[in-house]
Order: structure tokens, then sequence, then C-alpha cells
């Protein structure tokens, strides 16, 4: 089997019996031991037993036989479930995540967990309580988050796809800064039953992979209404392969956004290829127009607000009492909570419970998380208004290149505004995937964005195949992993 071999090759491989179920899981197995170590993606490797491989293959689903990891708070029954954190570095998930059972049940094969900023709280997975995951294009810099783990695993090829989790761009970020494909869902496409969760409005799981095939495949596997999670949609499941012929749907209109030209702090080569990529979909047959939505601006602010409020919430279970790593020297039950709290949170995780109790005191009567849940639901009606006017809109994913490990870490803003043209789609809860559009100078991937209208994924993946069938960036592998 060659490196960084897609989903869609080890299916070839396996239906002409070319290999065995056991050879490709110990090539990527191998692969991890001899890889992971200049690059911490993988926080545990699991060892699968011949009996286990047997019985995946038996289920004859679309994954039979294949391996993949998963990012550290997706629950995998028995396994530790620390997302991240040094708080439940010890705990055990006592059933599986939707999500896993999913790709279970279509004949996958867990090999890990993977690095992530702790409890998904970040952009770089710089804030593991695990060390960094660094960037296979250079080791030097960050991978992005907080899905670093599973991307730099997938983009270093020591598994053939990863699910990362995203609440405001921590699966197209990575995916981005890595040279992978990845796709936030309509909110509710995928159940987050098993997910540990960061902010429950718009918390999904979203996988990462070489192709946008791959891609389609996975959300296929994933897609549908969980009777564990009451905010999972009652949708049709749809193989989303199965459109996919490499032509922009006839007629396509393409939006971009008024401000990405005049975007201060965008990178020039991102937007050297952001214009690159707009011309070639028009090439391509896509008719492009402007589109303008005024509100879009406070998209990180309105994030800022109710994913810390959110965070808040959720985050309030972990107090040593029922689970993880309760501080042990405290004298009164109070004291235990305090403690476990303040000893085993990162700075990040403790810095938003803060803002968001904040947001969420008496004293401020509601004012913030009002305030942000109004200006959320004109920027949820700005993009119907514009998927009136246009099918998909696209961006670039991110403004800046991946940073040097260390160099945005103490300057959460910096960090915050990476995350600009990622927040609104999730407020809104509208799909979005990112793909690759090029390579810097010095050999880093760039990302370009599709966005669209609700349980649009059908159509963002046609355009988003027909765009990378047509240009040479999913061939393009980092160097020293061969
Ligand atoms: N960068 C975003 C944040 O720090 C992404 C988080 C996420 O999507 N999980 O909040």
């Amino acid at each position: 089997m060659k490196p960084f071999i897609t989903i869609k090759e080890i299916q070839s491989l396996l239906a002409k019996k070319e290999v065995s179920p056991q050879e490709v899981v110990s090539f990527f197995q191998a692969r991890i031991k001899k890889y992971d170590h200049s690059l911490n993606s993988i926080l545990e490797s699991f060892d699968v037993d011949a009996q286990t491989i047997n019985t995946a293959c038996a289920t004859n689903g679309p994954l039979s036989g294949i391996p993949y990891v998963l990012k550290d708070n997706i629950s995998q029954h028995g396994r530790i479930t620390s997302a991240g954190s040094n708080l439940l570095k010890n705990y055990r998930a006592t059933y599986n995540a939707t999500a896993h059972k999913r790709l279970q049940k279509a004949g996958g094969l867990s090999l890990g967990r993977a690095n992530m900023d702790e409890f998904a709280m970040g952009g770089s997975g710089e804030f593991s309580a695990y060390g960094p995951t660094k960037n296979p294009w250079d080791t030097t810099r960050i991978s992005g988050g907080s899905s670093s783990g599973p991307a730099a695993a997938v983009a270093a090829g020591l598994v053939p796809f990863a699910l990362g989790t995203e609440t405001g761009g921590s699966v197209r970020l990575p995916a981005a800064f890595t040279g992978l494909v990845g796709m936030y869902p309509t909110y509710g496409h995928n159940s987050r039953y098993g997910i540990l969760a960061f902010a429950s409005s718009t918390d999904q799981v979203g996988p990462l992979t070489k192709t946008v095939y791959d891609n389609a495949l996975i959300n296929s596997v994933l897609s549908g209404k969980d009777e564990h999670d009451s905010s999972s949609l009652q949708i049709e499941k749809k193989d989303y392969t199965k459109n996919l012929t490499g032509k922009l749907p006839q007629g396509l209109r393409i939006g971009i956004l008024h401000d990405v030209a005049e975007h201060e702090g965008i990178n020039e080569e991102i937007r050297r290829s952001f214009q690159e990529s707009v011309k070639h979909l028009e090439s391509l047959g896509a008719t492009v127009k402007h589109v303008t939505m005024p509100h879009l601006k406070y998209g990180n602010a309105v994030y800022f607000v109710v994913s810390r409020v959110e965070a808040a919430s959720n985050l309030s279970r972990y107090d040593g009492s029922l689970y993880g790593n309760r501080n042990k020297d405290a004298k009164t039950l109070q004291e235990m909570y305090l403690n476990t709290r303040h000893d085993k949170f990162g700075d990040e995780v403790k810095r938003r419970i803060l803002t968001g109790n904040y947001a969420l005191s008496s004293k401020n009567k509601g004012e913030y998380y009002n305030t942000a849940t109004h200006v959320r639901n004109i920027i949820r009606a700005e993009f119907m208004e514009a998927f009136k006017e246009v099918d998909l809109i696209v961006s670039p994913t991110s403004p800046t290149m991946p940073f040097k490990i260390g160099e945005v870490v103490d300057d959460p803003i910096a960090m915050y505004l990476a995350d600009y043209f990622l927040v609104p789609n999730c407020i809104a809860g509208t799909p979005a995937l990112s793909l690759p559009c090029g390579l810097s100078q010095t050999g880093l991937p760039i990302g370009l964005q599709f966005m669209g209208p609700r349980l649009s994924e059908d159509l963002i993946y046609q355009a988003a195949y027909a765009f990378e069938q047509s240009t040479p960036f999913h061939t393009q592998t980092p160097a020293n992993y061969e």
C-alpha cells in the first residue's frame, strides 16, 4: 500500500483482494508508530485483534475494514476519553458516541484517540493538556485546532480518515492548515450523543479526509436521526457520493462576500489563491456575484458570548464528584470542587468559564446573551436572504497561515480572529466545507471554503468535488512521511 492512500483506494484494493484487512490495519499501525512521535497527533493507539477485524469486515458495510481515529472528545466505550484535559485524564467512557457506533456498524475500525485543544476550546491545538500537535507540513507550526490531532494524523497518512468536532471552525481550520477536506454539516445532521459538549447549540461532528469523495462517504454514514439526541434531524439518509460527477451543477450561482477583498489582516498569498479559485470556478461554468451580509462582521462577537455562556453551563458538571481526576487534598466538599476545577482545568478553559459566567451573572441581566442571540438571528436571516441570490458562498477558510507554535498562544484575541470566516455559519447552523486550493511559497497548504444553505450537503459536495478534480491541490502531500 502507498502512503496517503484514500478510503476509496483502500476499498478497491480490498475488493480485488490485493490486500487483506489485516494488512490494512497493520500498515496504518506501523505508520502511527513510525511517525507520530514527531507530531503528537495520537494520544493513544489501540491494538486491534483478528476477531475485531473479521467482525468489522463481516458487516459488509460501506466502511468495511477502514481504520480511523477519533478526536478525544468522542466517547469510545471503555476507553479513556479525556477531551484533551487533565481533568478527565483517567475518565473512561461508559458508552459509545453515536458517531463512533455508526462508523463501527459500517465496518470501520478505530485505531485510537487523537489530540485536541482542551474541551475543544482553541484554534491551534496548543491548549491540549498533552502538548501541542505539530503540523506535518512544517513541524515548527501548529496544525490548527481544536481538532489538531485528527487533522495531523490524516495529513501525515497515519490513518485514512478521522472524526473531529466543530463548534466554530475546529474541523475546517485544521483541514485548511494541513491540506485536507473538512466539513461542518448542517446543525443536527450528525448526532451529538456521546460527544463531550462545549457549546451545544453549535457542536457537530465532522469528518477529516484526503478527498471530497471520502468526506461525502463518511458524512453519509454519520447522518440521520438519533433517538438519543433530540436536536438530531429527521432527514432521509442519502449517499452523497452518488452525485459526484466532477461537473459543477448547471447554472450554479456562487457568491463572494463583499468584505473579503477589503478584509484587513488577510494574508496576501491567501487572497491571491482565493481570487484564482473564484476565477477557476467561473471557468467551470459558475456565475459569480457579490453578496452583502452587513452583520457577518459581528459573527465572532456573537460566537464569543454564546459559546462561552454554553461552555460555562456544560462544564459545570466537571467538579470532581462524578467524573475524572479529583483533587484529593481537599478537606471539605466545597474545597474539593474548587481545587479540582482550579488545578485540573487549563487556563483557556478557565478563561471561558469565567467569561461565560460573567455574561450570565445577574448583574448583567442577560444583556450580553440576549444581544448575542438577537444578532445571531439577524446573521441567520442574512444567510437565508443571501441564499436566495446565490446557491453557495465561497471564502478563504482562514485569513492567516498556520502560526508557529507559541507565536500567538498568549494572544487570545489574535487567535479568535482566525475564526472570522468560520463562526458565522456555525451560529446560523448551516453547512460549510474546506478543501485545499493552493500552496504557499513556503510550502504550506491554503484552504477554500464553500458555504451553503441548511441541508445543502449534496450541493456542497458536488461543487467541491468539481473544484477538486480540476485542480492539483488534493494530490499534494507533506514531505518526510513516505
Ligand atoms: N477556534 C474556535 C474556538 O476556539 C473553535 C472551537 C471549535 O470549533 N471547537 O472556540
